[in-house]
């Protein structure tokens, strides 16, 4: 099979390996779309993605969705031909956090197409690969392959949205309009929120937010931006930008929400004591848990629409120019490989 690797930054070279054999509880996936995520663009750019540093050469790719080529001995419930969505995330199963029902919070987790887990797991930029039974999930009617792939940076959104108690007729900010702020701008319509407002650097996410159902949109760059903005309910902070971060704390309501899910760096000053006398509620993010089911059924019941997100779809031959086409921040919301 041809698989492409990882080697180092902008370097992504199409090697060849022999097909993975299923083990008894797991079976054989032929990826079908895999989409480009935000980290397989840190990856590619820098050659690690924060403090996960390869250590050998491996395959990108944790937004899958295939078909089942085979299955191993003690599968139930999947058969070849089944065409499924499948959950990245391989937890431990018995640490206190998986125990807890908080397995994304597992010290052990192993994941698709991450150097976060040694050895590496290869990810679907290659033809086939084998997964865990349980992992995969069958296609219900009204969710089409494509949009499979995209379930796993919408189980991220949900997560973030899981953060609070109430969603519906709130108002909400949500800075940063990439992939993950427009899938918690689609998460928190679909939710009831009553207004929602999305802060971006770049004219074209405040475009496209505007198209996807935001009420208003901010351009945190411009003079006196949020001169008529204070009293959010919520803030999703979606852009990784510390000011974004301190901007959100500014213009939350007395005690409001803010939900941390962009990647920030490791340490920088916010505004402590807003955070004390507005009493706000400071929430983390990581990954998610126990939505990825949730997240398919509401797409395939139309709860939650995912029209017009990915923006540039590209074949498998054409990996290396779709990474590289993945690094343009103007025009480009999510880019999916076709395989
Ligand atoms: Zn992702
Ligand atoms: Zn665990």
């Amino acid at each position: 099979m041809k698989t492409y690797l990882l080697y180092g930054a902008k370097d992504i070279r199409l090697s060849e390996k022999s097909v993975p054999i299923p083990g008894d509880d797991q079976v054989l996936i032929k990826p079908k779309f895999t989409g480009i995520c935000g980290s397989d663009v840190h990856y590619f750019q820098h050659g690690y993605c924060g403090n996960f540093i390869p250590k050998r050469p491996f395959a990108l790719g944790h937004e899958f969705a295939g078909v089942v080529d085979s299955i191993g001995a003690n599968v139930i419930g999947l058969k070849v031909g089944d065409e499924v969505a499948v959950d990245p995330s391989m937890p431990c199963g018995s640490c206190k956090h998986c125990k807890s029902g908080h397995y994304n919070l597992c010290l052990s987790m192993r994941y698709f197409g991450s150097a976060s887990c040694d050895p590496h797991m290869d990810g679907a930029m290659g033809q086939y690969l084998v997964v865990p039974a349980t992992n995969c999930y069958v296609l219900p009617v009204g969710i089409s392959m494509a949009q499979a792939s995209l379930l796993e940076p919408l189980s991220v959104a949900m997560h973030a949205v899981k953060q609070v108690d109430r969603i519906a007729g709130t108002s909400i900010l949500i800075t940063g309009g990439g992939p993950i702020g427009q899938l918690i701008l689609r998460v928190v319509r679909a939710f009831g929120a009553h207004d929602v407002t999305v802060s971006d650097v770049s004219e074209f996410a405040r475009a496209f937010s505007l198209k996807s159902g935001a009420n208003k949109v901010v351009n945190p760059l411009e003079e006196n931006a949020w001169k008529y903005y204070d009293g959010f309910d919520i803030v999703f902070e979606a852009s990784g930008a510390p000011s974004a971060l301190a901007n959100g704390i500014q213009v939350t309501r007395r005690g409001g929400s803010v939900v941390l899910v962009g990647t920030l760096p490791e340490s920088f000053s916010i505004p402590g004591n807003l955070i004390m006398n507005k009493e706000l509620k400071l929430y983390g993010s990581f990954r998610f848990a126990n939505v990825f089911e949730d997240a398919m059924n509401l797409v395939a019941a139309g709860i939650i629409n995912l029209d017009g997100l990915v923006t540039d779809t590209f074949n498998f031959d054409d990996i290396p120019q779709a990474m590289q086409h993945a690094l343009n921040k103007n025009g480009v919301m999510k880019v999916q490989i076709e395989l």
